[in-house]
């Protein structure tokens, strides 16, 4: 394993900035449409997300006391496109009770909790997990929060930074325990890793020639393998 450092990670984020330029993650119009982006998205692209969020929109049910005057039926009805539509409506109606019990449906009242305590409450609602919950503090609620995910996991075992049954909290620390504790930067760095999981680093031949990742450093697992 190459010795990992604050340095070579951020020449990691440095590289793929300079090559794919800012993310602008995470398009919406309030932090609650954040985090129903973030419950969405599971296991779907994000072209499908945006279908079942223009239907929502249409119906003006992006507030948490619009979306709850609604039944499960017209819910599954409005996200269809975002695939597995009802377990989405079950996640999306306990992410909403959650939000009642909380704090009456006041989603920037979640503000008032430090992020570990929150991040426990949010890891005990029906559906969301480690990313789901580390994507809603830190898309929806800008806490400095890494978020990793299968994309990662795959960038950094070829990288030979992690085991390839690398755990989510394991990952995670490869990234908090160096880096400076900054939202912004947390924020772009996952986004340019999933961009160039995406394009690049796909599961099955990797286009390591034309990756941003490529020569910088850390040698590509998956090269040395290929050759
Ligand atoms: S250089 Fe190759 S192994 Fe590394 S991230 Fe890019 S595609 Fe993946």
């Amino acid at each position: 394993m190459p010795r990992i450092t604050t340095e070579s990670l951020l020449q990691m984020y440095r590289a793929m900035l300079e090559t794919l330029g800012p993310s602008r993650w995470w398009p919406a119009q309030s932090p609650f449409e954040v985090a129903v982006g973030v419950i969405l998205t599971q296991n779907t692209t994000w072209g499908n997300v945006e279908k079942a969020i223009a239907n929502l929109r249409e119906h003006d049910l992006l507030t948490p006391g619009r979306m709850a005057t609604v039944t499960d039926e017209e819910l599954e009805r409005h996200i269809q496109p975002s695939g597995f539509y009802r377990q989405k409506t079950r996640n999306l109606r306990a992410f909403l009770n959650f939000l009642d019990e909380a704090d009456g449906f006041d989603f920037i009242g979640l503000e008032r909790w430090e992020t570990p305590e929150l991040r426990d409450r949010l890891l005990k609602v029906k559906g969301i997990g480690p990313e789901t919950a580390d994507s809603i503090l830190l898309y929806a609620l800008g806490r400095p929060v890494f978020v990793v995910d299968a994309y990662t996991a795959r960038i950094c075992h070829r990288h030979g930074l992690v085991p390839e049954d690398v755990g989510y909290d394991e990952l995670q620390a490869l990234f908090t325990d160096r880096l400076p504790e900054d939202a912004v930067l947390f924020n772009e760095y996952h986004a340019l890793l999933v961009r160039v999981g995406k394009d690049w680093c796909r599961k099955k031949k990797p286009l390591c020639a034309a990756c941003p990742l490529n020569g910088m450093g850390l040698e590509p697992a998956w090269s040395v393998l290929d050759r």
